[in-house]
């Protein structure tokens, strides 16, 4: 049985059409799962029971759910979700002072295994479809909206999973949220974060991707970098480079890089300086992470070398983030998604 939500609008219309109902009927069909987001037919209160009926009999409805919930004591809260086929991912909601964002997931697992990431480390189950991750916003936005009294303003992608792995249902579920007739999210309250697939910053650039992009840095030195991302052997610095260059010119779009600080790793001066020339190619921002410790190969900077490493680069008048670690003592954030699940 097709799922109701794996079909396109038009499959939608013309299931509709065969079944004599009136055109109109697809319209309403479509809404309530893309604008109102509902998740069951029996939700559909604005069709017939006798329109349901038949949609029941025609289509499946998969569902993810929040299986379990932590909060930590800085408000943050990890979801566990069960997807229909009992795979599991996780979404975690960060308060801030003036907004709340959703992370969200878009693989079970990762197949990339970034040593430093408990994700990575995981291996890789499936991927996510688009309904799948539209879920996870409509579940946290519920919960938004029960815990702060209102609704999710920032959507990232960067929980499970490499997102440009899983590009078509990534860019449909980008395409329900912010279309007029879905949820009508703005493309600037979302951020897809990316490790660096060349191939698929080339598609972004020629699809005119508009919502955020933050590429997954780490280092500016080759064979650093290739320690800590395997997979940045066959996505190279010079080809990423260029690649972000396309992009920057195609979209007028600012990067952000995410650089996660590990001790006598990536975060001397010297590391600084790297960066510091690898940015002079397009416009930026800089993020840096303080690293959750997953395991032990690698520790934590310094307070004094994170502090001397953001200064060098904002002395050359770089834009720089630094991000605290949140829900730590729930195991929620970056790259600590679903490692205590697989471990049970
Ligand atoms: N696969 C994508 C998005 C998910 S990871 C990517 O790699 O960009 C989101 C961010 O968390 C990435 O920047 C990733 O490098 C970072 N990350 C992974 N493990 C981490 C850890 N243990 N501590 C801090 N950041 C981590
Ligand atoms: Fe995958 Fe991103 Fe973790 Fe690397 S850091 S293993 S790409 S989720």
């Amino acid at each position: 049985m097709r799922d109701i939500r794996e079909i396109t609008i038009e499959q939608i219309s013309t299931w509709v059409a065969e079944q004599g109902e009136p055109a109109f009927r697809g319209k309403q069909i479509a809404e309530s799962l893309w604008k109102r987001g509902v998740r069951s037919f029996d939700e559909m209160s604005n069709l017939s029971l006798s329109s349901r009926k038949k949609l029941h009999e025609s289509f499946s409805f998969k569902t993810a759910t929040i299986e379990h919930e932590s909060r930590s004591k800085d408000q943050t809260a990890k979801f566990l979700f069960s997807l229909h086929d009992k795979k599991k991912v996780e979404g975690v909601l960060i308060p801030s002072r003036e907004r709340v964002t959703a992370c969200i997931s878009s693989q079970v697992g990762c197949p990339l295994g970034c040593r430093f990431c408990a994700t990575g480390n995981m291996g890789f189950t499936r991927n996510l479809q688009s309904h799948e991750i539209f879920d996870q916003y409509l579940l946290m936005n519920q919960k938004s909206r029960e815990y702060f009294g209102h609704d999710l303003s920032n959507l990232v992608f960067m929980g499970m999973g490499e997102p440009l792995l899983n590009y078509e249902a990534v860019m449909g579920a980008i395409h329900y949220l912010t279309a007029p007739r879905g949820i009508g999210l703005s493309h600037s309250r979302i951020t897809l974060s990316t490790v660096g697939i060349v191939k698929e910053i080339y598609r972004l650039a020629d699809e005119n991707f508009r919502a955020g992009l933050a590429v997954s840095l780490h280092s500016a030195d080759e064979r650093i970098r290739q320690h800590l991302i395997p997979a940045s052997k066959t996505n190279p610095l010079p080809e990423l480079q260029t690649a972000l260059q396309y992009y920057v010119q195609k979209t007028n779009a600012r990067i952000t890089f995410e650089y996660v600080l590990l001790h006598q790793v990536n975060d001397s001066l010297q590391d600084a300086a790297k960066l510091a020339h690898f940015c002079k190619s397009f416009p930026v921002k800089i993020n840096i992470l303080e690293y959750n410790e997953t395991g032990s190969l690698f520790k934590s900077s310094p307070k004094h070398k994170r502090d001397d490493f953001l200064n060098f680069l904002m002395d050359k008048n770089l834009i720089v983030q630094s991000r605290r670690k949140k829900g730590e003592d729930i195991d929620a954030a970056c790259g600590q998604l679903a490692t205590r699940e697989t471990e049970k």
